[in-house]
């Protein structure tokens, strides 16, 4: 069976000359396979194509993907988005009193299964006729499913999307003004636990993604619900929040519901799951969902890219994590240092241990939000100057990518001449272009892109710059588990060939510890004061700052990535007592902790 899927986006037959409809083999012996419909795109017939994939080659835009699917995937698919669009088989399980957690990558319909679990897209079985019911018969998802068209199931959604459009009249009410629009007793309860009663004059406008996070986050949980489905709930957040939500959300799946969550932040979706479905396929083609794997068995699975009940392989070889936390011991000369600093803006202020960064090494900075990482970062950068002390980047050339992203009305080729010369060197290629995928962006318009893939052309206009220091705040945010890794390499490959020194702001520590050769860690309290330590090996630093949060982390014997240990369980004891909160050897795993 055959899946053709043409991106409309990049179809351009005005300009192609139509290569897919002129070269294909089937069309030439007369059998209409290829054509130019009416909105000038090009479409396939699945039912005569042969998968030779001429059609595939020839397309100057790369629009066309077609894929040999299994007969049977035909019985699972549950939803297409139009003739030759997206096709996604199968949907993750609800599993009462349970959370779910989805992994996987970006564009392979995960949002899209929690929009039909929610009730919010009706899925069209891909117009093969049928019911969801027939669809599913033998699994629990019929029940659900069941249950959901007769009214029975109560849902509650925090979405992935969180602003409004700024003139919206509901960015203009304050958070007091929300919290009692919903006179609730459970809501006002978390908005103070999360510490949102804090800002209670402010409008939703003026909140950060990550107040505005929270905050959508407590009124889905508050919600009277059967099912609560949460679309990644820890963008914007930092450690501490990551952590707190986490254990909300199992808090109130714990009393009898149902909870699907889609995660990115591996060490929050394992600590938040009780099952793990991995959504796997291709980006904008198509996506299928795994069964329901226990939590550790899932991730592991994922990272092994290997899913050994549908006997599926998600890409070649493994990822493991059994040097994360190394760093280089041996690094080059020292590019800058500064001084002690401090620098006051309105009601915050923020000093800094002095520091010294060398060539070829990652500095990681690590802490609260609002806590003064993007400040410390841009006195580095030299874009704000510090009350005191000094940075003597003069003369150094920095390369910053910021935290918001502002997308420009340009082609992805247009946007990325401005580092042609790097475009042209082998290193750039293999190390940063190819892996980060800005070749298949390369004709889409730099409005068009989603989050994740706007951060991947900002990262790779960054690391293209001829730069001695590369600063990169949060470059993690919006993109999927395997994106984030390839993110980090290319960040220690381009400062280990270029000789130049990088800083990472980031709340990803798997992101953060696989990537850096040493951490700065801020202390104080959140809009009022921070103070940035010295540089230390990412071992010390994550561990003086996992005590701050109070847990600890193990490693996972098989993949040797981190794991939170439960609060109060031996290992936990064991390592707050010797003060080794981050990672204890391999073989550690024991019994009832996974
Ligand atoms: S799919 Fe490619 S080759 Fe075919 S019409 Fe569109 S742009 Fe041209
Ligand atoms: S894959 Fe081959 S047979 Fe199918 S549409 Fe393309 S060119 Fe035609």
């Amino acid at each position: 069976m055959r899946l053709a899927v043409v991106d409309d986006e990049l179809c351009n037959s005005k300009i192609c000359g139509i290569p897919c409809v002129t070269f294909c083999p089937v069309n030439r012996i007369g059998t209409k396979t290829v054509w130019i419909a009416e909105n000038g795109k090009s479409r396939i017939n699945e039912q005569t194509c042969i998968g030779c994939g001429i059609c595939v080659h020839k397309c100057p835009f790369g629009a066309i993907s077609i894929i040999n699917v299994a007969d049977y995937w035909g019985k699972k698919l549950v939803h297409r988005y139009g003739e030759n669009g997206f096709a996604l088989y199968g949907l993750p399980e609800v599993k009462r009193g349970f959370v779910t957690g989805i992994i996987g990558r970006n564009g392979a319909g995960k949002s899209t299964s929690l929009k039909i679990l929610a009730g919010e897209l009706q899925p069209n079985l891909g117009g093969n006729g049928g019911s969801l019911l027939d669809l599913f018969k033998g699994s629990e998802l019929r029940q659900y499913f069941s249950d959901l068209g007769s009214g029975k199931l109560k849902i509650s959604v925090k979405p992935q999307i969180l602003t409004l459009e700024e003139d919206d009249p509901y960015m203009q009410k304050t958070v007091n003004e929300v919290i009692s629009s919903y006179n609730d007793e459970r809501l006002r309860s978390l908005t103070k636990e999360f510490a949102l009663d804090l800002l209670g004059e402010r409008r939703l406008g003026q909140l950060s993604g990550g107040e505005l996070q929270l905050l959508t986050l407590a009124i889905a949980l508050s919600k009277d619900a059967d099912v609560y489905l949460i679309d990644e709930p820890s963008s914007y957040l930092d450690v501490f929040q990551r952590m707190e939500a986490a254990k909300k959300i199992r808090e109130t799946v714990g009393r009898g519901k149902s909870g699907v969550v889609i995660e990115h932040d591996l060490i929050v979706l394992d600590y938040l799951s009780d099952y793990v479905s991995v959504v796997y396929g291709s980006p904008g083609v198509f996506g299928m969902a795994s069964r329901s794997y226990g939590t550790r068995n899932g991730i592991n699975n994922f990272l092994r890219g290997f899913l050994p009940d549908e006997n599926t392989r998600l890409r070649e070889g493994a990822i493991d994590f059994f040097d994360v936390g190394m760093g280089k011991e041996e690094v080059g000369r020292v590019i800058f240092s500064w001084e002690k600093l401090r620098k006051r803006l309105g009601d915050f202020e923020l000093t800094s241990d002095g520091g010294e960064a060398k060539e070829g090494s990652v500095t990681a900075l690590l802490g609260r939000n609002g806590i003064g990482k993007t400040t410390l970062v841009k006195m580095l950068a030299g874009i704000v100057e510090p009350d005191e002390g000094a940075v003597p980047t003069a003369g150094l050339r920095v390369s910053y990518k910021p935290q918001m992203l502002r997308p420009v009305d340009m082609l992805v080729s247009d946007v990325m001449e401005a580092v042609k010369d790097s475009l042209a060197k082998d290193y750039y290629k293999t190390e940063v272009f190819e892996p980060l995928g800005i070749d298949k962006l390369w004709n889409r318009n730099a409005k068009s892109l989603s989050g994740g893939e706007l951060q991947k052309v900002a990262v790779a206009l960054c690391l293209g710059r001829d730069a001695e220091v590369y600063l990169l705040d949060e470059p993690s945010a919006f993109l999927d588990v395997e994106e984030r890794l390839r993110v980090g390499k290319a960040i220690r490959r381009v400062m280990a060939i270029r000789r130049s020194t990088g800083f990472i702001v980031d709340h990803d520590l798997l992101l953060l510890t696989s990537t850096s050769d040493s951490m700065i860690v801020f202390e104080g309290e959140s809009g009022k004061r921070g103070h940035a330590r010295k540089p230390v090996k990412v071992l010390d630093g994550v561990n003086h700052f996992l005590k701050e949060v109070g847990i600890t982390m193990r490693r996972d014997p098989e993949t040797g990535r981190p794991r939170v240990n439960k609060e109060g369980s031996i290992l936990d004891r064991q390592q707050k007592e010797s003060g080794a909160y981050f990672m204890i050897s391999v073989g550690a795993e024991v019994e009832g902790q996974s």
